[in-house]
């Protein structure tokens, strides 16, 4: 498994984990873009984004849920946040696994860079 998330799913790598359950599994990024900065990941590879399937629907319905409740618990619901999903070079995507970025605790600038 050459995989760098799902070696943190299967422990083989230490991560920051924030939660986990049967699906996803979500950490602290190793180089926090703000104050809050969690990756949440589901705990079955999927590469890009290009690779869901209608049945994968209810995995990224509960992989945006857990963004927002993170955020919640966290107290970051009334602010604000940011949620992202990066796809391939132009998105900037470097782990080609898929993770849900949680960003929060600052001013995010928009558009991105
Ligand atoms: P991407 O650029 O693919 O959207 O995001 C990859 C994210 O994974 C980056 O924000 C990067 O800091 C984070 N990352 C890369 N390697 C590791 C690691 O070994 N552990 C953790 N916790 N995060 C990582
Ligand atoms: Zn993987």
């Amino acid at each position: 498994m050459s995989c760098l998330f799902c070696k943190i799913v299967a422990g083989e790598i230490p991560a920051k984990r924030v939660h986990e359950d049967e699906q996803l599994c979500a950490f602290e990024d190793i180089d926090p873009q703000a104050p809050l900065h969690v990756l949440i990941i589901p705990k079955r590879h999927i590469s890009t984004l290009n690779d869901l399937y209608q049945s994968d629907d209810a995995l990224v319905g509960q992989l945006v849920r857990r963004a927002a409740l993170i955020a919640k618990e966290r107290g970051y619901d009334g602010a604000g946040y940011r949620t992202v999903l990066n796809c391939n070079s132009d998105g900037g995507q470097t782990v080609f696994h898929i993770h849900l970025h949680l960003l929060a605790g600052r001013r995010l600038g928009w558009p991105p860079g």
